[in-house]
């Protein structure tokens, strides 16, 4: 059966692979499969509107009653389903991806995405065109809300010291990048008596300022502000508003596994649980050595976070892209709770951001990618199986570790034909050398078949 869902929801091209007749069926297999109360949010991509409002009627014509957030963060309209007792969402968003995209991100009644089984089963409703039950014929109700981002953000100040946040005064760039986190962060500087400088704040589809994502090669407008006003630091987030990339006061991006192995840091307690993915920074090893607690790894994919947080109670995880996970708030990725507790922790060492980045060791990252048929990307695991000179992982990709610390990642990506190399040491020039090793291989493999 053709797959519907990826790793993060349902994501294509409207007009193209998201046509009205499928989000439509999407929105009969929702109200079929997850119940009577659905509430809808959207990001600020210029399609959004329209998938939104065909999934509200498919959903109010299958009897759902429909309370739409308007537009809002993607946590934040995961906050309000579990809060409000929902009995699941969807959110219109592709997060990250170019506006030319757009997506559906389905939620389950506690706030969080629906399990990789119940994707199947919604799949299989989409699929099968299966005639619906009907609430004697009757369609549900649309009701408008408008407390969604407050009740998010009062959730997220409930787990800050906000006097201890406030006395600090701190100053802080937002670069929301166009997207949905212009309207709720700023607002959360005010109620924690910090002071923002907001850049990219006005909601844009077209995300005409820097694109969606924050890399760090598209943050020099941060750090320059950052420096240029003297900040206490700057953060971005990415379009729907779940990731947090931070840069010190000195202008330097720090990137997802140093932000997340700091706040794990902060947040954890002997015996808790921190969960991550195979791809990030052996920073967390150290870090969970520190503080006596567990570390678990999965593969790459928020979804894959989250359902191990829950599986094993862990207090928090994160990943490499500067998603961090706090399951005393909700263990789901979340840009603005992870920027209040960046605050908290900065208040309480009272040291600079920079300072306490360097209390951390230093490792050293290459990365890189290379396209690759997709008929090749099996064989290239296996080749790379057969070549490997250390420990190997195959949870995700092949990971080769060896006893000096240092390790190297081959990882197919989900969703375009690219292979990822990730290679980390705490020495340089031996980051250098096995990601050279293996980016050589891997290249050597797909010329060698395409000849
Ligand atoms: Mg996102």
């Amino acid at each position: 059966m053709p797959r519907l869902f990826g790793t993060n929801g349902i994501r294509g091209i409207p007009g193209k692979d998201l046509q009205p007749e499928l989000i439509v069926k999407i929105g009969h297999a929702v109200s079929a499969r997850l119940g009577k109360k659905i509430a809808i949010g959207r990001d600020g991509r210029i399609s959004s509107p329209m998938i939104s409002e065909l999934l509200s009627a498919s959903l109010l014509e299958s009897g759902s009653d429909v309370y739409d957030t308007g537009m809002l963060p993607t946590p934040a309209l995961q906050f309000y389903t579990g809060r409000k007792k929902f009995d699941g969402s969807v959110m219109v968003t592709a997060s990250h991806n170019p506006p030319e995209f757009n997506g559906i991100k389905v939620v389950g009644s506690t706030g969080v995405e629906v399990s990789r089984q119940v994707e199947k089963e919604i799949e299989a409703l989409v699929f099968a065109e299966a005639k619906l039950e009907k609430n004697n014929l009757a369609t549900g109700e649309l009701i408008s809300v408008s407390d969604a981002i407050d009740v998010y953000l009062n959730g997220i100040t409930s787990h800050v010291d906000i006097e201890k946040i406030k006395a600090k005064k701190f100053k802080v760039v937002i670069d929301a990048g166009n997207g949905m986190q212009a309207l709720a962060a700023p607002k959360l500087m005010e109620e924690l008596g910090c002071t923002a400088i907001c850049i990219n704040c006005e909601v844009d589809g077209n995300f005409p300022a820097r694109g969606s994502e924050p890399i760090p090669e598209k943050l020099t407008e941060l750090a320059k502000e950052v420096r240029g006003l003297h900040a206490d630091f700057g953060v971005a987030f990415d379009g729907d508003g779940d990731r947090a990339v931070f840069c010190d006061e000195k202008g330097t991006i720090q990137t997802g596994d140093k932000s997340g192995a700091l706040l794990a840091y902060y947040v954890l307690s002997a015996k808790d649980k921190v969960v991550t993915t195979i791809a990030t920074s052996n920073l967390i090893d150290w870090v969970a050595e520190k503080k006596n607690a567990k570390l678990i790894r999965t593969k790459v994919g928020s979804v894959d976070v989250t359902d191990m947080m829950i599986n094993t109670k862990a207090k928090a995880g994160f990943e490499e892209n500067g998603g961090f996970f706090f399951a005393p708030h909700q263990p789901v990725r979340d840009g603005a709770m992870t920027l209040a507790l960046m605050l908290n922790a900065l208040a309480e060492w009272k040291m600079k951001f920079s300072e306490v980045m360097a209390e951390l060791p230093v490792f050293y990252q290459r990365k890189g990618k290379l396209s690759c048929p997709e008929e090749l990307k099996d064989q290239i695991l296996s080749r790379i199986l057969n070549v490997a000179d250390g420990n190997t992982d195959t949870t995700d990709g092949v990971k080769i570790s060896y006893p000096d610390d240092s390790w190297v990642l081959v990882r197919l990506s989900g969703t375009e034909p690219i292979i990822r190399i990730f290679a980390e040491s705490s020495l340089e020039a031996r980051a250098e050398e096995l990601y050279k090793k293996y980016i050589t291989i891997v290249n050597d493999f797909i010329n060698k078949k395409e000849e």
